[in-house]
């Protein structure tokens, strides 16, 4: 079966397509590749479209004292794609910018395929400075990132236009960052007509646009100042937003114009649907919980055993309901399958020989302050105190902070400074590069997923997820998906308050401590087979539930294939009528 004629595009500034090809930069990127995997697998008539990004966000290279350097990661998108026969040209900064796209190909369990465009200005008739635009992901000042989103809005809604003509698509804005497609649309409609946008004219491009937001911290939103928004996008377009009021605050701020602009609107779990609501009043919403694609990450020997028990779970994950009658016998064998190849992976990189019988806490994520990676070492004569007296612990950490984030990158410095302090009465070790493969080895080989940022910024968070198919149960702040995931003592463990009880975070560390003291580490040394329910749980009650199969099925519900519901005009939003 090959590709039909597509009904969804969906657009991303990052797609995490595969290992070997450096296209994202972490949850976002994963979310959209994971997406796109299972709208293949599901056989739906979806095509992606992001940037080439030829030299991926960054490798990161970590010091002896955690001192973070970056190096770009090039590749080549000619040596492994083939391009998309159409070439399209968009306006940036009154220049006329070639874009060519390249041609992945993401295929179905059942052989479905679902094309994703990558777009590629690197072309010799470009001039140097635009040849770049799509080299680095998140890299560069505003000019560069808006000229960017130029690229993937504009030139990706042209390109469609092109290689679909006559196709009408509903177009899934994946985050703001290709929000300027609707200017597109927009433009679009208007024709080469001078007149001004009505209602009708923004009620026509919203029944084309769905918008998933991803984040509740305000910087997470892109905004850019008018001056510079003329500047990039020229009189024509900038006179649309003109037209259509489309300014917010004399900003060009990309969350409010696909808010404004947009039919469907979702956050990614329902406690950040509420806290988006608040930060956007006026714009109804409704929440669709991020998931992970399962075949992806399940590690092997998880899957083996998932193949032995329940074979159907590689083309349905509610199979993987079913996994409370494998024997825990056999979900322990497998997990420690998992838990060697992770201890490997650590002696490999590190020459730090981990203890494979010791509890063994797992924490990857971007290191930014918000996230506190750190806070397991708030207090380290806690922390060595339980070690010795409850049981042996040891901890796995990766992560990269943004180049330009100093207290992300401080962070990284902190934990190995941990690390050299606590020496074997706790050992600590970080792994540089966190990636797609790492983050498999990661979330399957430890004992407990380890999340703990400040509530309510996380909006889902994905890793836990992934933790869950492989069994291995999440010990996480009550925010983002896991107040949908935790069964307390069921499926894993919460910190903190919960919304009905809320607490200062400031507690966190002290409730951290007391439950790994008094329930998670005596269950797991004293009660094995306990231990292992709540692994199990963790893969039939979470694993089959936040996957992207659910997730996907959701939107094509909710979404893509229902008749397109207007949401009354917000108010405040006026539009010449
Ligand atoms: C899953 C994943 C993420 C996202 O994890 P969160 O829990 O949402 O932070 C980021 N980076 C990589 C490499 C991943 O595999």
């Amino acid at each position: 079966m090959s590709a039909a004629t597509p009904r969804v595009a969906y657009f991303s500034m990052e797609i995490a397509l595969e290992q070997a090809l450096p296209t994202y930069s972490g949850g976002l990127g994963v979310l959209a590749g994971d997406t796109l995997r299972s709208a293949a697998d599901l056989a739906l008539p979806v095509v992606g479209v992001t940037l080439a990004h030829r030299r991926g966000y960054f490798r990161q290279h970590l010091d002896s004292h955690g001192n973070q350097s970056e190096s770009p990661a090039e590749w080549f998108p000619e040596n492994s794609l083939l391009e998309a026969p159409a070439r399209v040209t968009v306006q940036v900064e009154g220049r006329e910018v070639q874009v060519r796209a390249w041609r992945y190909t993401v295929r179905g369990v059942s052989h479905h395929e679902v094309p994703v465009y990558l777009l590629d200005t690197n072309l010799p008739e470009n001039s140097e400075v635009d040849r770049a635009l799509t080299d680095t992901l998140y890299g560069g000042d505003p000019r560069y990132r808006l000229c960017q989103e130029v690229v993937l809005g504009m030139g990706g809604a042209a390109l469609l236009a092109q290689l679909y003509p006559a196709v009408s698509l509903q177009h899934h804005i994946n985050e703001g960052h290709a929000s300027l497609l609707i200017l597109s649309l927009l433009g679009r409609r208007l024709g080469g007509e001078q007149r001004t946008p009505t209602v009708a004219d923004i009620e026509a491009v919203a029944r084309q646009c769905i918008f998933t937001t991803h984040t509740p911290v305000p910087a997470g939103h892109d905004s850019f100042p008018a001056e510079l928004a003329r500047a990039v996008l020229g009189a024509r377009i900038a006179g649309l937003l003109d037209a259509a009021e489309l300014w917010s605050d004399g900003k060009l701020n990309m969350t409010y114009l696909a808010l404004r602009c947009s039919r469907f609107i979702n956050a990614v779990a329902h406690r950040h649907k509420e806290v988006s609501q608040e930060m956007f009043p006026g714009f109804p919403m409704t929440a669709v919980t991020n998931g992970v694609h399962a075949v992806t990450w399940t590690a092997n020997p998880m899957r083996e055993l998932f193949d032995k028990f329940i074979p159907e779970w590689r083309r349905d994950s509610f199979f993987l309901r079913h996994a409370c009658t494998i024997p825990l016998d056999e979900v322990r064998e497998a997990h420690g399958r998992a838990k060697r190849d992770l201890i490997d992976e650590v002696v490999q990189r590190t020459g730090v020989q981990l203890d494979p019988k010791a509890f063994t806490i797992g924490f990857a994520r971007r290191a930014t302050p918000y996230k506190r990676a750190d806070l397991l070492f708030t207090n380290l004569e806690r922390l060595r105190a339980i070690a010795k007296h409850t049981g042996p612990l040891q901890v796995v950490y990766g992560g990269k902070a943004h180049p330009r984030d100093g207290s992300g990158r401080d962070i990284i410095k902190r934990i190995f400074e941990a690390s050299r302090e606590l020496g074997a009465a706790v050992r600590v070790v970080y792994l540089e590069n966190y990636d797609m493969s790492l983050g498999r080895v990661l979330t399957s080989g430890c004992d407990i997923w380890l999340n703990n940022p400040i509530p309510p910024l996380e909006a889902s968070g994905t890793s836990g997820m992934k933790a869950a198919l492989n069994g291995v149960p999440s010990f996480s702040v009550l925010d983002g998906w896991w107040i949908e995931g935790c069964h307390e003592g069921t499926t894993g463990w919460g910190i903190g308050g919960d919304r009905e009880n809320p607490r200062d975070p400031s507690g966190d560390a002290t409730d951290l401590y007391d439950k790994l003291e008094r329930i998670i580490l005596p269950m797991f040394y004293g009660l094995p087979y306990r231990y292992a329910e709540v692994m199990r749980n963790a893969i039939a009650v979470n694993g089959s539930y936040f996957n992207t199969q659910r997730m996907v099925l959701q939107y094509a519900y909710n979404a893509y294939f229902v008749e397109p519901a207007m949401a009354p005009a917000p108010e405040g939003a006026a539009v010449a009528r």
